[in-house]
């Protein structure tokens, strides 16, 4: 099977080659004839399946066929929702590299960064807008863009987009959308919420489904090491260091975690640098480049930052710490294995994590095999503590509990778990 067979036009064809693809992934084999012949689609798909081609591609072919030539400002054709800053300049750089033999005109828009350059790129005109939520909204009320002309809408990674609390920032961007258009909703799993999302949205949507709701990538080896708090940075320093590994994304639960972590790692000697929503735009793109350039070998990374990040082929995925929500593990450890290369992902866990394990493993499925390392056998002694779900949550059961309502508060003081973790994966969001 080819892109060509796909019925994707020569300018397209050309530039996926020059890219490096010759074989369709298995939802771009689904998702481009449906899109092409201007079907609204429903796909379950992760991050690592070759999804952004599978919605790019035929997107820009649309636009090409459709396209009116006019006078005055072009107007926004194609609108493409993302969660996350790192997601949107991804789908942005695809835009540009399969539509660079093509005279369409793209941006991308999202928080974190100066609004004003984003407005005068939005001002000269342009077909294809990558825009996060929050800021999309910014400029719509600051009327540097018009939606009224939008034939094509994606929504990507919509049920991440969902969890991160943009739900109403969604309803308000869709109600200044034309009825009539051509809306493709990709999302890793399938809620009630995207479902009722969908429903409002999508006209006799084509289903597509490249792996299972929930299930891990098959090409990925997962092992757990059992292990006391206190020395799982020993150990992750060891099996760096003894297996010489080059590339390693690490996750830890809280941004304070992922910089001390790193820190300590730099002082072990292994080049390390964090990536979270504290950090500045410039300071996420640059660690991520150094990164992948093999400057820094370890990139220690919050969920929120991970999100969306594309790195080919990378090798090894540790859990530092596991997530909180078990959905979480399976986008983390998406991050290796990905378009069929081998990949590894290993978890520390201390006693207090084993009910996050359980979680897990509910979700997933399947058992994941323990191995101990001689030498760091968890200590018998040592009794479950609650995990600490960072420095912000305390500070807002302290000062925040007196103006709460007593429904929604836990009967030990704490705000509901998905709540806190909602707002702050809003802030630290596009
Ligand atoms: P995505 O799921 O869109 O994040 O893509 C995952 C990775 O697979 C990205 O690095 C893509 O550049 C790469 N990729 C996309 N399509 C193909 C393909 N047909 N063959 C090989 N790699 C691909």
């Amino acid at each position: 099977m080819s892109f060509e067979s796909l019925g994707l036009m020569a300018e397209l064809v050309h530039a996926v080659s020059e890219k490096g693809y010759s074989v369709p992934s298995p939802i771009q084999q689904q998702a481009i004839p449906l899109v092409l012949e201007g079907r609204d689609i429903m796909a379950g798909a992760q991050t690592g399946t070759g999804k952004t081609a599978g919605f790019t591609l035929p997107l820009l072919q649309r636009l090409m066929v459709s396209s009116k030539p006019g006078k005055g400002r072009r107007p926004v054709r194609a609108l493409v929702l993302t969660p996350t800053r790192e997601l949107a300049a991804q789908v942005h750089d695809s835009v540009q590299t399969y539509g660079k033999h093509l005279p369409l005109r793209s941006t991308v828009v999202f928080g974190g960064v100066s609004i004003n350059p984003q407005k005068q790129k939005l001002i000269k005109g342009v077909d294809i807008l990558v825009a996060t939520p929050g800021r999309l909204l910014d400029h719509i009320s600051q009327r540097s863009v018009d939606l009224s002309s939008v034939d094509i809408l994606v929504l990507d990674e919509a049920d991440r987009m969902l969890d991160m609390g943009f739900i109403r920032d969604i309803r308000k961007v869709l109600s200044l959308l034309p009825r009539e258009k051509q809306t493709l909703l990709f999302s890793a799993t399938f809620s009630k919420e995207i479902k009722q999302l969908a429903n409002g949205l999508l006209r006799s949507p084509a289903l597509i489904e490249v792996a299972r709701q929930n299930t891990a990538a098959e090409s990925v080896t997962q092992v757990v090491h059992p292990v006391d708090k206190k020395r799982k940075r020993e150990l992750l320093s060891a099996l760096i260091g003894g297996n010489n590994w080059k590339q390693v994304l690490v996750f830890t639960r809280t941004k304070h975690g992922a910089n001390r972590l790193a820190e300590q790692l730099n002082t072990d000697g292994i080049s390390s640098a964090a990536i979270h929503g504290n950090k500045s735009q410039g300071a996420r793109t640059r660690a991520l480049a150094d990164f992948k350039a093999g400057q820094v070998r370890v990139l220690v990374a919050t969920d929120i930052a991970a999100r969306g990040i594309d790195i080919n082929q990378l090798p090894h995925v540790v859990n530092y710490e596991l997530p909180n929500v078990a959905e979480d593990y399976v986008h983390r450890i998406g991050r290796t294995g990905r378009a069929g290369n081998e990949g590894e992902a290993m978890s520390l866990v201390c006693v207090d994590e084993l009910t996050l394990l359980k979680d897990i493993e509910r979700l997933i499925k399947r058992k994941i095999p323990q191995v101990m390392f001689e030498g760091y056998e968890p200590d018998p002694s040592i009794k479950a503590e609650p995990i600490n779900k960072g420095r912000g949550n305390k500070q807002r059961n302290t000062k925040k509990r007196v103006h709460k309502p007593a429904s929604s508060k836990r009967r030990d003081g704490q705000l509901p778990a998905r709540n806190t973790q909602k707002r702050d994966r809003k802030r630290n969001a596009g």
